[in-house]
């Protein structure tokens, strides 16, 4: 399985929450997504489970 898969995140400039889309074909991944409420830029860290689920979405402030 590796298709997209849809999260739900709170951004963590406004705490609004995002529904994102993860691309499952990469195991680990990091990338910046802009917030759709507040376009500011949100660090995305997915690690993805051995069956290639999103299995943890963490999310940080760009320093
Ligand atoms: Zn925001």
């Amino acid at each position: 399985m590796n298709g997209l898969e849809a999260a739900t995140i709170q951004c963590p400039y406004c705490w609004e929450l995002i529904e994102i889309t993860i691309d499952c074909s990469v195991s680990s991944q990091e990338y910046v997504e802009d917030c759709e409420v507040c376009c500011r830029p949100i660090v995305l860290n997915v690690i993805l489970s051995p069956d290639g689920l999103p299995d943890n979405v963490q999310v940080k402030r760009e320093n």
